[in-house]
């Protein structure tokens, strides 16, 4: 065969190939077309979600006056396959109303007081998760909407500025306080510029009352086998700076590498304040990273009679805070601000942008985006949670908000002081209570209240957990779900007190 007779051989056998591809395409272009849900049909399905979101109301209503634990959690256990083909829109929705909303104790609840009311945010805030899906669909990079990228970092000067913390600084909002407190971790260990060889030797300092997320956090750092020191607490559990500089002093001569202290602004278990002024005197004379959790109480920050806790924190080198919890805001939502911005984006960024990427306009260098500055690439436009309920009701509520919950604390504290009848380790600082009831002679203090502690949640009218102080068993009231009011309180001292009662008088039958 000639070259020419070949060529347009191959060149049949290709345009046959190329036939063929071409009608693959085409098929799967039909197949795949339902994936572009068409207007009708859209609105259908918006329609059908709306109905969905009026849940919201009857839940808000059950909210009031229904049981914070729901008795049928459980019940109905999810085993659905996935399957290969689909299922009708109106039923998949009708399924999440049916098994979402009727199962678990539900933190939003007015008399929830367990953990910390996290994630059941304020109506807007909802929305907020919805809003991005739909519109800013890429905030990794300014280049993908460099709106949501500008509000975000509003947010974050927002946050700095609260603190105290001077320009330079830069943050992320990642999905809450335990990855933001994994991101500080990893910038406080390149800060040191510390090896694995070493992370052996190094010693992080935290109190008894620390969360665990910064456990967590230095073993994803792979950090595992570095030294997580308890250094004292005093008699409001507190972190003792004194203790703290022993520590690190003896540490040092023994050859160990202190590089790390984590303030607490808030103990999840006690509310305790570490005085992080004097843990910030500390670390400047040991050059040691101070890094400050304030998951939990750093909104607080808000309200000008608690100024005086907050003091210091302006010379910590990181501060985590949770709107997801003091801002109300639907559950995802946790805030990381570094001092020196340059170390965030030194330790979440590569040094090198691949080459093809320089020289172009859309790729310019002069925007710092999210992505440089979290270990996350692609995420969601988190900051809508915060933005459009901050923008929506101003910030003044919140301050308002955050008060009322600090009053309620000191409220339940005087009246239960007020009675005899309970011991009460610790005033609260923010909006902890803490609390046990005294138990008739010869019964154990302990049983007694994990018995009147199990009596309270079992009918699911309040929801609270317990907390260990020295070994002792305590029960614990936490109140910051944004719907918490006095009312709710009134029913919480009289369901204690009744409940106390009850017992007390059943044990006394025993004997
Ligand atoms: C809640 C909390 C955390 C963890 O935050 P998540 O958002 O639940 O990951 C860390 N530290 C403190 C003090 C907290 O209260």
């Amino acid at each position: 065969m000639r070259s020419g007779e070949i060529m347009a051989k191959n060149g049949n056998k290709e345009s046959a190939q190329n036939d063929h591809l071409c009608q693959m395409l085409a098929d799967l272009k039909v197949k795949t077309s339902v994936l572009e849900v068409q207007g009708g049909e859209r609105d259908a399905m918006a329609k059908t979600t709306a109905e969905l979101l009026k849940v919201y109301d009857e839940n808000v209503t059950k909210l009031t006056c229904g049981p914070v634990m729901r008795s049928d959690r459980g019940s109905s256990e999810v085993v659905d396959e996935i399957s290969e083909s689909p299922i009708d829109f109106d039923s998949v929705i009708q399924d999440f109303k049916d098994r979402l909303v009727s199962a678990g104790v539900n933190n939003g609840h007015p008399t929830f007081f367990g953990f910390i009311s996290a994630g059941d945010g304020t109506y807007p805030s909802a929305l907020g998760t919805f809003v991005p899906a739909n519109l800013a669909t890429y905030s990794g990079a300014h280049l993908g909407n460099p709106a949501a990228v500008q509000m975000e970092n509003r947010l974050i000067k927002w946050v700095a500025d609260l603190f105290g913390y001077p320009a330079g600084h830069a943050g992320n909002i990642s999905s809450g306080g335990s990855l933001a407190t994994l991101t500080a971790l990893a910038v406080a260990r390149d800060s040191r510029e510390l090896k694995a060889v070493d992370f052996h030797r190094c010693v992080i300092y935290c109190s008894e009352f620390t969360h665990y997320a910064v456990q967590k956090g230095l073993r994803a750092v792979g950090m595992r086998e570095a030294i997580l020191k308890k250094t004292p607490v005093d008699q409001s559990y507190r972190m003792t700076a004194a203790a703290l500089e022993r520590q690190i002093k003896e540490d040092t001569e023994a050859g160990l590498l202190p590089f790390l202290v984590v303030a607490t602004v808030g103990t999840t278990m006690t509310g305790s304040v570490d005085p992080v002024d004097d843990i910030a005197d500390v670390c400047e004379r040991h050059q040691l990273w101070l890094h400050v959790d304030a998951a939990y109480g750093g909104f607080f920050a808000l309200c000008d009679k608690m100024k005086q806790l907050f003091v210091g924190v302006e010379r910590s080198d990181s501060i985590v805070v949770n709107p997801h919890k003091g801002l109300f805001t639907s559950g995802g939502v946790g805030v990381l601000v570094v001092k020196d911005g340059k170390k965030l984006q030194h330790c979440c960024s590569l040094e090198e942008t691949p080459s093809c990427f320089k020289g172009s306009s859309v790729f310019s260098a002069e925007h710092v985006s999210p992505s440089e500055l979290s270990f996350e690439l692609t995420r969601p436009f988190r900051g809508a949670q915060m933005w459009l309920p901050l923008k929506v009701f101003g910030v003044g509520v919140f301050r308002a908000a955050l008060e009322e919950k600090l009053l309620l604390a000191r409220y339940l504290y005087g009246k239960l002081k007020e009675t005899d009848e309970f011991e009460l380790p610790l005033e609260p600082e923010l909006s902890v209570v803490l609390f046990r009831a005294t138990a008739p002679p010869v019964v154990d203090i302990n049983n007694f209240n994990q018995q009147l502690l199990n009596d309270l949640i079992s009918d699911g009218k309040i929801f609270m957990i317990p907390a260990e102080l020295h070994g002792q068993f305590y029960l614990r009231v936490c109140v910051l779900c944004f719907r918490t009011h006095i009312e709710h309180i009134d029913l919480c001292f009289s369901l204690i007190r009744e409940k106390r009662a009850h017992l007390w008088k059943s044990f006394r039958l025993d004997a």
